[in-house]
């Protein structure tokens, strides 16, 4: 998998790829992230990308054309004649496991970070395919957001994680939270792991951690819960929670 950033600040990006798992990947040949400066494909002497906004109003703006040579100059590097472009902006579909999921499938993807008041919208309606907020506030910049989504991706690489297991239990791979955990000492402040984790019962395990996932499901996010498709089990087990 091959991601490509649009960035006028590549070491923020660069400095996060370099470290723990996403650094193991990329080290490994699973992925790769490339960072393109845009202000490399500024056509003014001073290197300037950014400009006034027609119409008056606070800040500045990203010019189309600085924007526009650097997706040029990653299709020329990725031999192809277009790719897809995920504009990271708060205007955007909210991320989703769902949404890496789907990235995770792409060979190529190009993430383009905007800065100031935004981007020019000529160039946003040429490249790009895609738009993906992180969550309804407001940053500086589309790093953060960017590495958010290469982390989310990159975990879902078969190959990644050492475990490929935890990826398909975590939160939201079935539509539910997770269940709570426990290491050891088996009583730590009095509180004691709970008897069925220590049965050794692979099977009243498994349903232990469904149901308490049901719950925690329930608990701090009904929305994800639709309780026509709940058997009458998991139905009894949440009513009360659903209710409230
Ligand atoms: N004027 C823009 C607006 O009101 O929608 C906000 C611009 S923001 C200060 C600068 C850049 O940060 C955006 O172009 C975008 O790339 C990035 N950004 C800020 N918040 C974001 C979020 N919640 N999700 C994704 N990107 C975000």
């Amino acid at each position: 998998m091959n991601f490509y950033v649009m960035t006028l600040f590549p070491e923020m990006i660069d400095a996060v790829m370099r470290e723990s798992i996403i650094g193991r990947a990329v080290q490994n040949g699973l992925l790769s992230v490339k960072t393109y400066n845009i202000r490399d494909y500024a056509f003014n002497k001073h290197s300037r990308v950014d400009d006034y906004p027609y119409g008056g109003g606070a800040g500045m703006l990203m010019q189309a054309e600085p924007v526009w040579q650097t997706y040029e100059a990653i299709c020329r590097d990725a031999g192809c004649d277009a790719l897809p472009v995920i504009y990271l902006t708060p205007k955007g579909r909210t991320f989703s496991q769902d949404h890496a999921a789907k990235i995770a499938r792409l060979d190529h993807v190009v993430l383009l970070c905007g800065h100031y008041e935004g981007i020019d919208e000529r160039v946003l309606e040429e490249i790009v395919t895609d738009e993906i907020s992180i969550g309804d506030y407001v940053l500086t910049g589309g790093e953060i957001p960017a590495m958010a989504v290469i982390d989310a991706v990159a975990r879902l690489i078969p190959g990644v994680l050492h475990n490929d297991e935890s990826a398909e239990t975590e939160s939201f791979s079935n539509g539910l939270l997770e269940y709570p955990q426990y290491t050891r000492p088996e009583v730590w402040h009095d509180r004691s792991v709970p008897e069925v984790l220590l049965s050794g019962h692979h099977a009243n395990v498994e349903h232990w951690r469904h149901m308490e996932a049901l719950k925690a499901t329930a608990v701090r996010r009904p929305d994800l819960i639709d309780p026509e498709t709940l058997t009458s089990q998991e139905l009894e087990a949440v009513s009360d929670i659903l209710k409230r």
